[in-house]
């Protein structure tokens, strides 16, 4: 049995936190939350508290990062020659993406996954299309590079779903892949399938999910061989979806139709699927996503970066899609920042403050993004839940002063003092137990960017 006392720790269905929060887990997971009564004193029934963990600050659930691209980390700060526009970035990006190989595509996603665990990550999906060799010839283990995510994050000691997508053209109206992006493809969506059965690794941390790179990356012919299995496995399915007008526009060339309405006739929509940034969606789109109950992903500072858009965000909620969040290309990792720009890029949008309650983004930070990622038993500090806390200091030079329930429009991912995954201790006092997260970067990032 561990305890932790939180001086403030956010509940299920709370507002706003609740103090001294005594929370004790077994085996990975949550046994016993009890708010004690008058700062501290034990409520009738609990024993003394002399072997309980200390957590001075706010004590959250774990986050989850519902939309990663591990590699791109490499990317941050080297995508703005010139002026730095969306051609520029994805230049790097295929340098950096034919470089890779097994053992690099470890050493570089094991830190990254070591900076989101720093930064209060409980839980990352990775969106994974790296497959293959540079050539496009598979690895003698056509599953290698998904096995180096794997273990990139037990090191790192977050939990994984990883989110293998299917990528087989360059275009839209289907012209094959060249250059780097035949590492991404299997050939036919059949063959994708073939290799995402193979890859059954048992690790407790570990889900495997399906994903569409995009309307553009897989034909309309073959979404339902995608969409199928993982119907049939009953895992999360991904879609990176409108996330610059060009994709609705050839969208429309091609099908006549918009990429929503195309996933929703080929059977992609639903319950399981999140669209990743539907950031230009139609009002019909809309409809179809919230009725669905498709999920939407959002990645903020992502879309700022590459200069996506502003997203309707409020209505598709409203609509009924939960919604989760990403870091997606890492320019950031910080979900206390993706998880204010939800509210404050709706503000610069409609020029009017209040969309999101605090509560709201918690939960988008947190059990939304958990569910996305297919892990229900996540994202709350609630009896039977796995057993993640993420305690943010209010002591900080950013905190200090900032009453609990403001957390999220004040805190920044370095305010994180405390991780713990499943009950394991990752993080403790700002530090990564067993990554030297800034060295690692450095080398892995090093080693991949050399000229
Ligand atoms: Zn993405």
């Amino acid at each position: 049995m561990t305890r932790w006392l939180a001086e403030y720790a956010w509940l299920p269905d709370h507002a706003e936190p609740t103090p001294d929060v005594l929370i004790e887990a077994e085996d990975g997971r949550i046994t016993a939350v009890t708010p004690l009564v008058g700062g501290g004193a034990p409520a009738a029934g609990v024993e003394v508290l002399g072997d309980a963990t200390r957590l001075p600050g706010l004590t959250l659930p774990g986050l989850a990062n519902a939309h990663s691209h591990a590699f791109h980390r490499a990317l941050r700060g080297r995508t703005h020659g010139g002026r730095g526009d969306f051609w520029s970035w994805r230049d790097v990006m295929y340098t950096v993406a034919a470089r890779l190989d097994p053992d690099s595509y470890l050493a570089l996603a094991r830190a990254a996954y070591a900076e989101m665990a720093l930064a209060g990550i409980t839980c990352v999906g990775e969106f994974h299309y790296l497959h293959h060799g540079p050539d496009g010839k598979p690895y003698d283990d056509p599953n290698a590079m998904s096995a180096a995510l794997v273990e990139a994050a037990a090191h790192a000691g977050i939990r994984l779903t990883l989110l293998d997508a299917c990528y087989l053209t360059s275009t839209v109206d289907g012209e094959p892949l060249v250059g780097p992006q035949r590492r991404f493809g299997d050939g036919d969506a059949l063959r994708w399938a073939e290799r995402v059965a193979a890859f059954r690794p048992e690790d407790g941390h570990v889900r495997v999910g399906a994903a569409i790179h995009s309307v553009r990356a897989v034909p309309a012919e073959q979404l339902a061989t995608v969409a199928n299995l993982a119907d049939r496995a009953g895992v999360p399915l991904h879609v990176h979806l409108s996330e610059q007008p060009a994709e609705n526009d050839a969208c429309r060339a091609v099908h006549g139709c918009t990429p929503t309405r195309l996933l929703a006739d080929h059977g992609v929509l639903g319950g399981h699927t999140t669209a990743v940034h539907a950031t230009h969606p139609t009002s019909v789109d809309i409809s179809l996503l919230g009725e669905s109950r498709t999920g939407v992903c959002l990645c903020p500072t992502t879309e700022r970066d590459l200069a996506d858009g502003l997203g309707p965000v409020r209505r598709m909620a409203e609509a009924g899609s939960p919604l989760s969040l990403g870091s997606d290309s890492h320019a950031v990792v910080d979900l206390f920042e993706e998880a204010r720009a939800v509210e404050l890029d709706e503000r610069l949008r409609t020029r009017q403050r209040g969309h999101f309650t605090a509560a709201e983004l918690l939960t988008a930070a947190t059990v939304g993004g958990h569910a996305a990622l297919g892990w229900g038993d996540a994202g709350r500090l609630s009896v039977g839940d796995r057993a993640d806390l993420v305690t943010v200091r209010l002591d900080s030079a950013r905190t200090a002063g900032v009453p609990p329930v403001g957390a999220f429009f004040a805190a920044t991912a370095a305010d994180v003092t405390t991780v713990v995954v499943d009950g394991r201790t990752v993080v403790a006092e700002g530090r990564h137990l067993t990554v030297d997260v800034p060295a690692e970067l450095h080398a892995a990032i090093t080693e991949v960017t050399r000229s």
